[in-house]
């Protein structure tokens, strides 16, 4: 498509869009009365409309039945998972066996790894993606210590090659042959929630099997955003959390999922807890734990009604706009579009003042863009703001934003390059 810098044709975009009423389910924040341009759902996403209500709704269940909304009502608590299950499951391509919502994303991370992580002999070591998300770090740190290995030895970092930003899948591959009797375990986010680079999730799961690996996913940046099919890729873990990309709110519920091949083995460790065991008998209160089968057998507390409630309400929006496929097809142009605005900054500018290291290939990234912003980037950011575009800010000089297919518009990408283009003009003193 050949995109145009004006705001008729971001409008003419926009009325061509089939998903465009989905913007007015979303709540938008204010600055001086006027709403911001959103493009920050890679770190959190909108509340939907509904949010409110639901939480209403949940709070009238625990007013009304008490202690017995775990049976009663049209919700019942105690099975309320299930009705997730089914609508997380085509979220990232699984059976709705494979997954199940539950804790937050670091806590999943590390019982997964109780589970994934058995190093054994020489195989002790886990292979990631250098500069991954603090979190991933530490859990990742903490476990290999926990079983008694120096992180430094058994901490396998991929980092793209001198000068570059992005990683090459033959690198990655590379590296997994190069250690290829000393690893356990390939752990990677399937986003880089730094460089927005989506990994060939598929070719990578396929070379961490060929040498007799784990391979698990931390799709906090993934799931919601791209396609992903966990189970046709054979993924054996995955884990995400619900509040970027799916809408959940802060501190939002995560999911988990455990590839069905993976339900019979009774060697996996499992760091367990009464609500992962089987459904029928929980109340039995029996000694000896006995997991429910499927990724269900992986919960340790009791429901979390009230995030879940949020959770389910979002995903019910992902199910009426037709799940990921539709919203991809928006995405990939949306992204492109923003990619182009930025360009045409830069034209304007006379200088490439704003360097994208996301990868421009669509099958390479989902909706963020990371820019580097080679002068003055916190000032800018911070003009944004105060021109109601709200993207983040990585230290030391990068501008994530992303448009988010389920309530960004075209026009919010145009008027979000006319206020960077304001605000670099004046920053940078260029005049034209
Ligand atoms: C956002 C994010 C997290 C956050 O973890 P929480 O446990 O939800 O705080 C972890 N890992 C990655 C890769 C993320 O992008």
């Amino acid at each position: 498509m050949n995109f145009e810098n004006n705001l008729s044709f971001a409008q003419t975009l926009d009325e061509a869009d089939q998903l465009r009423h989905f913007r007015s389910q979303f709540i938008f924040p204010k600055h001086n009365n006027k709403d911001f341009i959103y493009l920050c759902g890679n770190s959190l996403g909108l509340q939907p409309k509904v949010s409110a209500d639901v939480l209403k709704g949940q709070l009238d269940n625990w007013a009304n039945y008490a202690v017995e909304g775990w049976f009663d009502g049209n919700e019942p608590w105690m099975f309320y998972h299930k009705e997730l299950k089914k609508l997380m499951a085509p979220i990232v391509g699984a059976l709705p066996a494979e997954v199940c919502p539950m804790n937050t994303l670091t806590v999943n991370l590390h019982l997964l790894m109780v589970s994934f992580y058995q190093p054994k002999g020489k195989r002790f070591k886990i292979i990631m993606e250098g500069g991954a998300f603090p979190s991933d770090q530490y859990a990742i740190e903490s476990q290999v210590r926990f079983h008694g290995f120096d992180p430094k030895e058994a901490i396998i970092e991929v980092f793209p090659k001198e000068g570059e930003e992005i990683l090459h899948t033959d690198d990655i591959l590379a590296k997994i042959k190069e250690n290829a009797d000393d690893i356990a375990l390939v752990l990677f986010g399937g986003i880089n929630y730094y460089t927005g680079q989506w990994y060939d999730m598929k070719t990578i799961t396929k070379a961490g099997h060929e040498i007799g690996a784990i391979v698990g996913w931390d799709l906090a940046h993934a799931a919601g955003n791209v396609p992903v099919k966990l189970h046709d890729w054979d993924v054996d873990f995955a884990c995400w959390c619900s509040y970027k990309y799916q809408n959940s709110g802060p501190g939002g519920i995560s999911g988990i999922f455990v590839h069905e091949k993976n339900f019979n083995n009774n060697n996996l460790n499992r760091f367990a807890g009464w609500w992962g065991y089987q459904e029928n008998k929980r109340f039995k209160m029996e000694k000896g734990f006995i997991p429910e089968p499927g990724a269900d057998g992986w919960q340790v507390s009791c429901t979390q009604v009230m995030p879940m409630a949020l959770y389910h309400a979002s995903l019910q929006l992902f199910e009426q706009a037709g799940f990921i496929e539709p919203l991809r097809i928006k995405s990939i142009t949306l992204t492109n579009y923003l990619e182009f605005i930025i360009n045409e900054v830069n034209k304007t500018l006379g200088i490439t003042q704003y360097k994208i290291i996301t990868p421009k290939t669509p099958e390479d990234r989902g909706a963020q863009l990371s820019i580097i912003a080679q002068q003055e980037g916190k000032q800018i950011f911070d003009g944004l703001m105060a021109n109601h575009v709200l993207g983040d800010w990585r230290e030391p000089n990068v501008i994530r934003l992303s448009a988010v297919p389920l309530y960004n518009s075209f026009e919010d990408v145009f008027l979000a390059g006319q206020a960077l283009l304001k605000v670099s003009l004046d920053i940078l003193k260029i005049k034209i």
